[in-house]
């Protein structure tokens, strides 16, 4: 599994749609400070459902669409579409390539699509999740992440190993059955009430 291709329109520094193609192997960016580097992984960030403004160096989440420049004007909306080979099945569904798309607008309303089609953010989170993809996950080592991971608790760094061995989908689920077992005990608990009221 392999990140394929880029496409980036309206986001930071990119007016114009730009496309990227990668090959299965090493791809370096080189260019001038400031030219616009860094705002390509924050692009991928982005794709896969980053929600912190500030961890793409923004204050608000509008930050990320192009504010214009001297010579040109802002825009309206961001989109960054990723496509990830798949032929290994990685991914749990049926596609030998999976692309995902995020749009957002100066209103603030937020899109996001699989393969053309619309889906919620929390479909793309269940397809990364255990695929160390996720924005959560360790493919994307940022500056003083490293350090980050030796600095922090045990607890926070086992959720790296707990990603790379496949179990986070399952905690997941888990976590989701207890939530409901809570809310159906709470809901029998007030039955029992209106029927004790009854008698
Ligand atoms: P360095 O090598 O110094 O780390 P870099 O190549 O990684 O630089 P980035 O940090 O990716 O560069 O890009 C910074 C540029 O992006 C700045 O010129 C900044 O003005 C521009 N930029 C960021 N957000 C926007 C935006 N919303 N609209 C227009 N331009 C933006």
């Amino acid at each position: 599994m392999y990140l394929k291709r880029l496409e980036i329109q309206g986001f930071k520094s990119f007016a114009d749609k730009i496309e990227m193609q990668y090959e299965n192997g090493i791809t370096g960016v080189v260019g001038p400070n400031g030219s616009g580097k860094s705002n390509i992984s924050d692009s991928i960030r982005w794709v896969l459902g980053e929600q912190s403004p500030k961890s793409l160096r923004g204050s608000k989440m509008e930050d990320v669409i192009f504010a214009g420049t001297a010579s040109r004007r802002p825009v309206g909306m961001a989109e960054v579409s990723i496509t990830l080979d798949n032929a290994s099945r990685k991914m749990p569904i049926d596609y030998g390539e999976i692309t995902i798309t995020r749009r957002v607008y100066r209103s603030g309303e937020s899109e996001y699509y699989l393969n053309k089609s619309a889906c919620r953010l929390k479909d793309i989170r269940e397809l990364l999740m255990d695929t160390g993809i996720g924005k959560e996950g360790y493919s994307i080592i940022g500056q003083g992440k490293i350090d980050e991971i030796l600095s922090s608790k045990a607890e926070d760094r086992r959720l790296i190993f707990e990603e790379a061995a496949g179990i986070i989908k399952y905690k997941t689920r888990r976590d989701e059955a207890e939530k409901k077992l809570t809310s159906t005990k709470d809901n029998l608990l007030r039955v029992a009430d209106i029927l004790h009221e009854l008698e």
